[in-house]
């Protein structure tokens, strides 16, 4: 059979490393799992009996159009219903995107490193793309406008960005905006969007009205800690919502999905106190770092990106001998770093007393 050429110059996903296996792997009975930027504090407590109360009629198909939960979202971010296009988590959205806006012969502009689903789905749709390199973690906001010309179709913004958590501040992302031509549409994905703790920051929504080739991405998967269920959306102008809908699959989110994210919505409680946890276990791992004198990317995120005197896999196989699981540098495009997850305070503790061992043995190994 004959597939598409590209996909000879392709591979699949490669999942972090799975809790059991590990287990299995080391012997050990607790693993902490600190590599894909998950929620350490889980999910609103509303969500469970919710989802108990509707696990049933499993032979229905769900609400295509997720009424209640574009109801509650909708009017929770002062636009219109038909603004909102959900998918099977925010992976769903950027594939759905690709599959309209690009074809071969467009070309599409991205950071690098940033999110990989981005590149990885518009080379399946036969697009060029055109990565400009990070500043010190940031965005090149003029590197990506010099880019474009007349066959660009899509830029893809990642704020914060990930793997290095930095945000894009609002008088930059304003005159990036202006300056980009009408037809070419611009994504914003804020999947840590709960995250941000900056005045900076810009209300990303309040540019739809005038921008209409603007869309904004967030996803339950990350401060709302429903990964394992699979819901994210896009916000963005009629127009475009309208196509990316004719591409969407009719049920592409389930019922038990739709279910919990709403519920999630509404306990906003949870998020407060995610995030507020989150931000205190960070500033702690960061006096941490200091301490050490490691160096680090500014994050307005659950995750540090931290740079290494040694290769990011000697401190992940080290990490890993002790329970803990975090992504190496290595396979996120930024060599001689990890990226780690902010946990629990406890976790975190325990984990920072191994990398202190670790730096200690590798200065030993050097004299
Ligand atoms: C985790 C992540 C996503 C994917 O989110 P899902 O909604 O789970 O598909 C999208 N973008 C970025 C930058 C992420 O880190």
């Amino acid at each position: 059979m004959k597939h598409k050429q590209i996909f000879n110059h392709m591979s699949p996903y490669k999942p972090g490393k799975q809790i059991e296996e590990v287990k299995k792997e080391l012997g050990l009975d607790r693993i902490v799992k600190l590599a894909s930027n998950e929620n350490p504090f889980g999910y609103s407590k509303k969500v469970d009996q919710v989802v108990k109360d509707s696990a049933n009629h499993f032979e229905i198909y769900p609400d295509g159009y997720a009424t209640v939960l574009r109801e509650v979202i909708s009017s929770d971010l002062q636009v219109d219903l038909d603004q909102l296009v959900f998918g099977c988590g925010s992976d769903e959205v950027i594939d759905i995107i690709c599959r309209v806006y690009l074809e071969k012969g467009t070309n599409t502009i991205m950071a690098t490193p940033t999110f990989p689903q981005y590149k990885h789905n518009a080379l399946i749709q036969g697009a060029d793309i055109k990565e400009i390199p990070l500043l010190n973690g940031y965005h090149d906001l003029q590197g990506m406008l010099d880019a474009i010309d007349t066959d660009t179709r899509i830029i893809w913004l990642c704020s914060p960005n990930n793997p290095t958590g930095c945000i894009i501040n609002q008088p930059s992302l304003e005159r990036f905006l202006e300056a980009v031509p009408e037809d070419v549409l611009v994504v914003m994905d804020e999947a840590y969007y709960e995250y941000i703790d900056r005045d900076d920051a810009p209300d990303s929504l309040s540019y739809l009205n005038q921008y209409p080739n603007f869309i904004v991405l967030r996803t339950f998967s990350k401060a709302y800690g429903l990964a394992g269920l699979r819901v994210g959306f896009g916000v963005c102008d009629l127009s475009v919502a309208n196509v990316l809908n004719i591409a969407r699959g009719p049920f592409n989110t389930t019922k038990l999905a739709q279910f919990a994210a709403t519920e999630a919505y509404r306990d906003q409680d949870f998020i407060q106190h995610t995030v507020g946890e989150t931000n205190k276990n960070k500033q702690t791992f960061i006096a941490f770092l200091d301490e050490m004198e490691l160096d680090y990317f500014d994050s307005e995120t659950n995750f540090v990106l931290v740079k290494l005197p040694v290769s990011g896999d000697a401190l992940f196989d080290y990490l890993l001998s002790k329970g803990f699981i975090i992504r190496s540098g290595e396979a996120l495009g930024m060599p001689n770093s990890v990226r780690i997850t902010i946990g629990e305070k406890a976790d975190m503790d325990t984990m920072q007393a191994h990398i202190r061992t670790f730096l200690a043995e590798h200065e030993k190994e050097d004299m």
